[in-house]
């Protein structure tokens, strides 16, 4: 398959990794941003066949697991009143709030649905006006124009019921927090390809000056992955600070515009808490005040829960890529996906998921 198999090559990822092993000659830690390249390293085994020089670990990005448990708790709150048809994406289901999760209120028979778009919370509230419909609107830049875009087809249609509990984040200020957190061991990062591919790489070479890492935006598949990792380590060893592009068939300098204007006509940037981490400034997307009346937390009385985390999780630490999820003394004990403690346990996108289904048979947890 085109853009699959080809990037999948055998051949081809063991002269990346040849090309890797001759470049490196001293340790460096480099940072994977996207959760989907996590898992993409640890389902490939990616991860152990680069040589012993280069340390992966792993970024915050993962929209379910840097959702702050605040805001799952507003959810759990909204979803459990009469009249309230719930929507989101599955992997948020299990996400665990401070006592419970959006499958549980779904069990007591409130109406909780998964939808695959923002756009099909906004048809199910065109079909049932009786009802007020809510779309959980998580994610990075990735997701953020289809939930723009959704708020701007319900006003077209003059849609009253629908309304959005915004949890967007933002890449580049997590980078700040990252690199300027007292335990940073980054030295070079792989950017989320995805990310770039709506809101471009401009803003990194400021980033990468500031800091002095070298960035390289990368894609999801093998060959992309190692190629991202060359390039950064290529920089390292040469001592160039620069931010390349290893994901060109994607990713351009400037980004999408037209996905960039939808996200600026509706959101603005705004303080957020991420789970585990705390609060990140200008790291989030709000609504703007001319789209207030689709904001779930305006629409319903959420203001007064006490949110409260297992004491056992270190998921902030794993996301800040201070610490691996084998770390963690509830790791494949207490916390599984099945009995999960912390949303990096459930998320298709989680480091602690990534490690419990391909990697606890060759990390040593005892
Ligand atoms: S293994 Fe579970 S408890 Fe430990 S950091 Fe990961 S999600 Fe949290």
């Amino acid at each position: 398959m085109k853009h699959i198999s080809e990037y999948r090559d055998p051949n081809l990822v063991r002269a990346l990794l040849d090309e890797i092993c001759r470049s490196v000659t001293q340790p460096w830690v480099l940072m994977e941003i996207c959760g989907g390249q996590t898992h993409a390293i640890m389902r490939t085994g990616l991860d152990q066949l680069l040589p012993p020089e280069i340390e992966l670990v792993h970024g915050p990005g993962c929209p379910v697991c840097v959702t702050s448990l605040e805001l799952i708790d507003k959810a759990l709150s909204i979803a459990a009143e009469p009249d309230v048809i719930f929507t989101s994406f599955g992997d948020m289901l299990r996400v665990p709030g401070s006592r419970e999760d959006l499958f549980s209120v779904r069990a007591r028979g409130n109406d909780v649905r998964v939808v695959y778009s923002p756009l099909d919370a906004v048809k199910i509230a065109q079909e049932n006006p009786q009802k007020q419909v809510v779309f959980f609107a998580i994610g990075f830049e990735t997701t953020a124009p289809a939930n723009a875009m959704s708020v701007l087809h319900a006003q077209s249609l003059q849609i009253e019921n629908y309304s959005i509990l915004v949890s967007h984040v933002r890449v580049p200020p997590a980078m700040h927090a990252i690199l300027s957190s007292q335990g940073n061991r980054v030295q070079g990062f792989l950017a989320a390809g995805h990310v770039c591919s709506v809101m471009g790489f401009w803003e990194y070479p400021a980033i990468a000056e500031q800091y002095q890492v070298p960035i390289t935006v990368t894609g999801f598949e093998p060959v992309d992955i190692l190629q991202g990792i060359l390039q950064t380590v290529r920089m390292l060893e040469s001592g160039e600070i620069a931010v390349k592009n290893a994901y060109s068939r994607a990713v351009t300098r400037s980004g999408n515009r037209q996905a960039q204007a939808v996200i600026d006509k509706v959101f603005k940037p705004c303080d957020r808490k991420w789970r585990g981490i705390g609060l990140i400034p200008q790291s989030g997307w709000c609504l703007r005040e001319d789209y207030s009346a689709f904001d779930a937390e305006q629409r319903f009385s959420v203001d007064q829960i006490n949110s409260e985390e297992s004491p056992l999780c270190i998921a902030g630490q794993i996301l800040q890529g201070v610490k691996k999820p084998y770390e963690c003394e509830a790791f494949a004990m207490a916390c599984t996906p099945e009995t999960p403690l912390g949303a990096t346990m459930v998320s298709s996108e989680g480091a602690c998921a990534a490690y419990y289904r391909y990697a606890r048979n060759h990390v040593d947890i005892s």
